[in-house]
């Protein structure tokens, strides 16, 4: 599901509005949650609205997921909340409106810093 519109998330690529971008390469961008959910809560994203969701995005181009993994790495590595270790995130691809998902331009959602022990949400 794409849209000629462009998202709220390619306006951020564009830089026509603004956001905290802390990471960025030819086709990945990520951004600080303008909502934040966690005390590390990062949008990682693809330039391209091509794909809505990570199941379009799994099954058209996998390398292009992979970079969108290892951009998120590489920022839970660098911006880990004081006192947290490095590296050890959680990264969740909301899928379809029933899971929450408001923004149909592919993005994980990058969180540390809390976890409540034995809860997935
Ligand atoms: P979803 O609910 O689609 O999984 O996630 C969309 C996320 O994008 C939400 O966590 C929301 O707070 C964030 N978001 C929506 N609009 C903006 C914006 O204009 N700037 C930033 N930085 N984040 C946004």
């Amino acid at each position: 599901m794409t849209s000629l519109e462009p998202s709220i998330f390619s306006r951020i690529v564009a830089r026509e509005i603004p956001a905290t971008i802390v990471a960025e390469t030819d086709n990945v961008i990520a951004f600080r949650d303008i909502a934040p959910q966690a005390p590390l809560h990062v949008v990682v994203t693809t330039k391209s609205q091509e794909y809505a969701n990570v199941v379009e995005l799994a099954a058209g181009d996998p390398a292009l997921l992979a970079e969108l993994v290892a951009v998120a790495s590489q920022v839970a590595e660098e911006l880990a909340p004081e006192g947290k270790t490095p590296g050890q995130f959680r990264l969740i691809f909301n899928t379809g409106p029933e899971s929450g998902q408001t923004v149909f331009h592919v993005h994980a959602h990058v969180l540390a810093g809390t976890f409540k022990e034995g809860s997935l949400v």
